[in-house]
């Protein structure tokens, strides 16, 4: 097989039927989502003080199973992972132009909750291995306004999070994660998203587990706890009936979950482990297979540390003769859906560089001391810059199911194209 003219120059592709889908949602939640209906209380959330102002009884329901499977104090739904950010940040009750040291290795969602609070993103450099905030890049990018850092546990594995909550003790700064991609992974015993004083999840249908759209916050701090809760819904109404005597920041939203959402949930959370394995086993195998191609490294698992795989990161040799985007190309035309050169560069996008986010006055950075404006410039993040622009591949993990069978496919892929890089080099 691996003899036979690639795809891409015309041959038969290795993989001739699509990928088996991942699917997570069965009949379990399709009868959880039958009785939220046949109830008609479709919410019970109410946007004042009293009863229901935290939630109807699978909200609350889920939420307790939520802190219980994560071993946190407080588990609080929203309606998106990207809401559930910008209520962490606004929690901080932060002032408007300081500071929050992120990735820009994430989603932008990430970076935009700190903006929704008038406050600035500063983008630190990531791990070459891990892809994850580099802890002696976050310290080079503390300046007097620094207020908190925000970690992104990118791809299924934790960021260096005992690193990080050194350099925010020692600064004073508060430490929030971003836990989207890797529900259930664990560091040092302790699941992944939890050991912050602020983290969360998406239920975004694209993640390991999902409700359509939704998120979880968690957090052991009863403060922030309520804090959080307030600006679900409608904080501003209810302040004075809760006694919290700071209410910066609290100006609500209505960013609450329904029940049926909430129900779902439920299940879902019920089958994590048994995905979460899923995706482990099938990178296993991948990566036994990807082993020994030249110029190829499986990107590594931190020591101490699982790996839930909602991306497998792959890097290739600097000195590949072979430009990425047509490795790419190639494995696609073999029929491996799912592979992708290069992930992000948040700090290049339009809203950054042009500083243009609320009207035209370059608001919040014109609340910067001009000599000491925050920069976006190419050069900022040189092993992100690098890894995005030419050496990074991504293989998606919660895109397909992945069985044996479709693994070994991939792999065969990936071995026909590099057995014939050759045919490849001049067709770039
Ligand atoms: C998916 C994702 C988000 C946004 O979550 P939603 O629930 O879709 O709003 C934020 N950050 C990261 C890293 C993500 O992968």
């Amino acid at each position: 097989m691996t003899h036979t003219t690639l795809a891409l120059l015309g041959g038969q592709p290795v993989i001739d039927r699509p990928l088996t889908p991942y699917r997570s949602i069965g009949i379990e939640e399709e009868q959880a989502a039958a009785a939220v209906v046949r109830s008609g209380v479709l919410s019970a959330f109410v946007g004042s003080p009293g009863d229901g102002f935290l939630g109807g009884p699978r909200v609350l329901e889920f939420e307790a199973a939520w802190a219980e499977h994560f071993g946190v104090r407080h588990a609080i739904t929203v309606n998106s992972w990207a809401s559930g950010l910008v209520a962490a940040v606004a929690a901080l009750g932060l002032e408007p132009g300081d500071e929050v040291i992120t990735s820009p290795w994430t989603m932008s969602a990430t970076a935009a909750a700190i903006l929704h609070n008038n406050a600035i993103p500063v983008f630190a450099d990531i791990e070459p291995d891990y892809f994850c905030l580099d802890p002696v890049a976050v310290e080079a990018a503390i300046t007097p306004r620094t207020r908190a850092i925000l970690a992104v546990d990118i791809f299924g594995q934790s960021a260096d999070i005992p690193a990080l909550q050194s350099i925010a003790d020692a600064h004073g700064l508060r430490l929030l994660t971003d836990t989207a991609q890797a529900p259930g992974s664990t560091q040092d015993g302790r699941f992944t998203g939890t050991s912050a004083d602020i983290g969360g999840f998406s239920l975004n249908y694209h993640k390991h587990i999902h409700t359509g759209e939704g998120g979880v916050l968690v957090t052991d701090d009863d403060d922030f706890a309520l804090r959080l809760r307030l600006i679900r819904n409608h904080g501003e109404n209810a302040v004075e009936a809760y006694g919290v005597d700071d209410i910066s920041g609290l100006l609500g939203y209505n960013i609450r979950l329904g029940e049926i959402e909430a129900a779902i949930g439920l299940e879902q959370l019920r089958k994590l482990p048994q995905l979460v394995r899923s995706r482990q086993v099938a990178a296993a195998r991948i990566r036994a297979g990807l082993e020994g191609l030249e110029g190829l490294t499986v990107a590594p698992v931190r020591p101490g540390g699982t790996h839930v795989y909602y991306v497998l990161g792959l890097t290739l040799d600097e000195s590949a003769e072979v430009p990425r985007e047509v490795l790419v190309r190639a494995l696609s035309a073999e029929g491996v859906t799912g592979a992708f050169g290069g992930y992000t560069c948040l700090h290049r996008a339009p809203m950054y560089q042009r500083r243009q986010v609320f009207g035209h006055g370059g608001f919040p950075w014109s609340l910067q001391d001009p000599q000491h404006r925050t920069s976006y410039a190419d050069g900022i993040c040189p092993v992100g810059e690098r890894l995005h622009d030419a050496t990074f591949m991504g293989l998606e993990m919660c895109a397909h199911d992945l069985p044996a069978a479709d693994t070994d496919l991939i792999v065969a892929a990936f071995t026909k194209v590099w057995s014939q890089r050759d045919a490849l080099r001049d067709h770039a």
